[in-house]
């Protein structure tokens, strides 16, 4: 089908709530997207950070229809192999206790919120339900994460919303210590705000919200939806920052193209979830189950120290291009957020990338990029290289 088909049927039968780029992508390999019309994008976006093996990933596609043949779905109400070597590996890499699977980032989320609830209630009893959150933050799109996101504009028309969060500032501990209360029960968190603008947490902060958390027996509840899962250049994000959370969340680059997600914790919450607490039909599905396997062996520390190194030499490339409507860049890995200078908007920018065959993302007022983690030297030089002829 050519664009305008698949537009038009989008238009008649899909709910309208996505603004799209005018772009059907059909198929890639590598870090290169091909569109419905043959052309041919470099693709910093990897469908927002999902696709961390690039496209079409040979050993990823074995994984699955290997897994495929074998078994595709079951239900939690039998075990299966593949999770379980999945809750192994993730495991043994973050030294954490144990793992519930979800579907998505939000529904991750979720499952932390009430995870940290229930160790609340479990110890405290009713009335310490309440999480501080961070303003600006973004924590997904069910009515309980859209109201622990910290930004005004996601709090509106689906009255009412969860009860129980409170926003503080970033980077100012006197602002979470000012929201403190016989009702709190955790600090939830991203390290990097990635939808609020790639905004990277100050180290000092961050120390400051964990001690403070073990001073008033609160969890830390770490959002590594986007920064987890080797985006970084660690497996986790909270790695850098020298702590380990409570609880941490992880979905998007898990099973590198499959809905697939879920939260991590530590000892101390080992025993929260108790069987009936907490459940979905789709959690730990073993095809996804079996992609996130072959993630994590291909995340091994050659790979990750090469995140580090790709994200470096993107963020120095783009700096030393010094283009009219680029400025500073910020983040960790491969995981950028480029400010985009007054007199230009970063959706325009961004088609503008778009029109001369580089895909790119927004995330608060600047551009964001989170190329496939496997993104070659040379796929990155000819995104460079679209960029400087595009935006000179
Ligand atoms: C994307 C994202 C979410 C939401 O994940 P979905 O899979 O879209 O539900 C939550 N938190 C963070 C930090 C994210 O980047």
């Amino acid at each position: 089908m050519t664009l305008e088909e698949i537009k038009a049927l989008d238009h008649a039968h899909v709910m309208q709530s996505y603004g799209r780029f005018n772009l059907a992508v059909d198929h890639g390999k590598g870090a290169t997207v091909w569109d419905s019309e043959g052309r041919e994008y470099i693709d910093f976006t990897s469908g927002i950070g999902v696709c961390s093996l690039g496209y079409a990933d040979e050993g990823w596609i074995a994984a699955i229809t290997e897994q495929a043949r074998k078994l595709g779905h079951i239900s939690n109400l039998y075990y299966a192999e593949p999770y379980a070597k999945l809750a192994l590996k993730l495991c043994t890499r973050t030294d954490m206790a144990n793992v519930f699977f979800s579907n998505s980032g939000a529904e991750a989320n979720e499952g932390m919120i009430k995870l940290a609830r229930k160790y609340s209630f479990d110890k405290y009893g009713k009335g310490r339900g309440t999480i501080i959150t961070l303003k600006n933050s973004f924590h997904g799109r069910t009515i309980t994460t859209l109201a622990a996101t910290g930004q005004e504009k996601f709090h509106n028309w689906f009255f009412p919303f969860t009860e129980g969060f409170r926003y503080a500032d970033a980077n100012d501990l006197a602002s979470v210590e000012a929201l403190a209360g016989d009702d709190v029960c955790a600090v939830m968190m991203e390290l990097i705000q990635g939808e609020g603008g790639v905004l990277p947490l100050d180290q000092a902060f961050v120390d400051g919200v964990v001690k403070l958390c073990a001073e008033r027996d609160w969890l830390v509840l770490i959002d590594e939806v986007q920064t987890g899962v080797g985006r970084t250049g660690t497996m986790f994000c909270y790695e850098q920052y020298g702590f380990r959370p409570d609880v941490v969340s992880f979905a998007k680059g898990i099973a590198a193209g499959l809905p697939f997600g879920g939260v991590l914790a530590s000892e101390k919450c080992r025993k929260v979830f108790t069987p009936g607490t907490h459940a979905t039909t789709f959690g730990g599905n073993p095809i996804g189950a079996a992609a996130a396997c072959y993630v994590l062996d291909r995340l091994d520390e050659t790979l990750l120290s090469d995140v580090q190194a790709k994200g470096v030499y993107l963020r120095e490339e783009i700096e030393a291009m010094n283009l009219p409507c680029l400025g500073k860049t910020r983040g960790l890995g491969l995981m950028i957020g480029i400010e985009v200078r007054d007199g230009w908007t970063n959706r325009e920018v961004a088609e503008k990338l778009m029109e001369n065959g580089l895909l790119c993302l927004t995330a608060g007022p600047g551009l964001r990029l989170l190329p496939p983690l496997v993104i070659t030297k040379a796929e990155m030089d000819k995104g460079l290289e679209i960029m400087r002829k595009a935006l000179s």
